[in-house]
C-alpha cells in the first residue's frame, strides 16, 4: 500500500475540512478529507513526529475504496496517539 502526502487545507479556513486531499486541525482533531469522494473522516491514529500516519487510512464510505497510508505534510504537532 502507497504512502500519500496530503497537504493542510488553506489556513485560515480553520475547521473541518471539506476540500479533497486535504488535513485539518480543528479543535485538536485531526481531520482527513477523502480525496476520492469527499467524504470528511476524522482521524484516530498514531501521528508520528514527521507527520506519518499509523495504521492505514479508510475511506468510511461504502462506494470509496479510497484506502492507503498518509503522511501529513506539515505536521508540527509532535508525536501524537489520537
Ligand atoms: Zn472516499
Amino acid at each position: 500500500m502507497s504512502r500519500v502526502l496530503l497537504h493542510r487545507a488553506h489556513a485560515g479556513r480553520n475547521a473541518v475540512t471539506e476540500d479533497r486531499g486535504t488535513w485539518s486541525l480543528w479543535r485538536d482533531r485531526v481531520y482527513v478529507c477523502c480525496p476520492d469522494c469527499g467524504t470528511t473522516l476524522r482521524i484516530d491514529h498514531e501521528i508520528t513526529e514527521t507527520g506519518d500516519v499509523n495504521p492505514s487510512v479508510g475511506c468510511p464510505t461504502e462506494v470509496c475504496s479510497w484506502h492507503v497510508y498518509v503522511t501529513l505534510a506539515g505536521w508540527s504537532g509532535g508525536h501524537r496517539n489520537l
